[in-house]
């Protein structure tokens, strides 16, 4: 069955001294604490090594906040696949909202970078979700529809199997308003029987479906407990280990 995920997003926070004492509470919880669930982090591409060093023995799964496109090459600034899996990271996150606002990433490109990853056996966490206005005018599962059409549906049914989708909303993304368990449910329902519509129910049945925006403490329980959200993708909660663990510990 489909695995229960909690990703941290360190986004551009923390600097290296906070950031390795984050990794370290957390290495120290992970020891102490059995969870029922995986957890990752996405910390900023700086700190992945010292992150694979210090998780050495796989105790988190450590993931990009976004990697290239391209394959190798003049491309100033971008990281690659390759370079990502030759230190051993799990994957990246891919077309994550604030990608999409201020470096105009679309789905097209969230395709060929989740193919990229894919071909190198990393794990892409593919995000979608629509926007306030898209929202409140309904047209939210056909924004989401054809995001993750455009995304995925060129991939063969192994592949997509080995995606993990992010559905954040973006009216709810660090703005403290979460959408209700039953509003993540009717997406995340809505994802699931797309993919199974194209690919079958078994290989939709295989995919985690992670909640994104501002899951906290209080709230990741009852989103967690919908059938088809299977985990969450969390921004600023996750900085803090005191609420990420709280977090983690909905799924207990
Ligand atoms: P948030 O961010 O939890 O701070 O709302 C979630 C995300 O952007 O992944």
């Amino acid at each position: 069955m489909r695995k229960n995920i909690v990703a941290g997003n360190w986004k551009m926070n923390l600097n290296y001294a906070d950031a390795q004492s984050l990794m370290y509470q957390l290495l120290e919880y992970k020891k102490n604490n059995q969870t029922n669930c995986e957890v990752y982090i996405a910390p900023p591409s700086l700190y992945l090594t010292k992150a694979k060093d210090i998780f050495e023995n796989g105790e988190i799964g450590i993931f990009a906040q976004d990697v290239s496109e391209y394959q190798s090459g003049a491309y100033t600034g971008e990281l690659s696949v390759d370079m990502l899996s030759s230190i051993n990271i799990n994957g990246s996150l891919v077309s994550h909202s604030e990608r999409r606002l201020y470096h105009g990433e679309t789905d097209s490109h969230a395709n060929r970078k989740i193919k990229n990853l894919l071909d190198k056996n990393l794990t892409p966490i593919y995000c979608n979700g629509e926007n306030l206005d898209q929202r409140k005018n309904g047209d939210y599962l056909e924004v989401v529809g054809n995001q993750t059409k455009t995304a995925l549906f060129t991939l063969s049914a192994e592949e997509i199997k080995k995606v993990v989708i992010a559905y954040e909303p973006v009216w709810a993304i660090g703005t403290g308003e979460t959408a209700t368990a039953e509003q993540a449910q009717e997406v995340h329902a809505f994802i699931r029987d797309l993919i199974a519509n194209q690919y079958g129910k078994e290989v939709a049945d295989e995919i985690s479906i992670l909640y994104g925006g501002s899951v906290k403490p209080e709230n990741a329980k009852e989103i967690f407990s919908m059938p088809d959200v299977d985990g969450g993708l969390i921004g600023g909660a996750a900085l803090k280990i005191e609420d990420f663990s709280k977090i983690i510990e909905g799924f207990n």
